[in-house]
């Protein structure tokens, strides 16, 4: 097996600059994906205060304990 494959995968392709969820702002690598630690922290406050709905399945626990019979 030549290489070549494994080198190319190792080269990281340049981002595209994604605006930031904040403020639309081209978001910076050292952030990513926001502009800025400051839209980072927004972000994070408005994630703890719970207004992203995480869905969650009800029937996730059943999954996880199939019928024994
Ligand atoms: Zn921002």
């Amino acid at each position: 097996m030549p290489d070549e494959t494994r080198q190319s995968a190792k080269i990281e392709p340049l981002r595209k600059a994604r605006p930031c969820p904040e403020c639309s702002t081209p978001s910076q690598r050292e952030h990513y994906p926001f502009c800025s630690n400051r839209c980072r922290e927004i972000d994070l406050a408005r994630w703890l205060k719970g207004s992203y709905a995480i869905p969650v399945a009800e029937d996730e626990t059943k999954a996880e304990y199939p019928d024994e019979n």
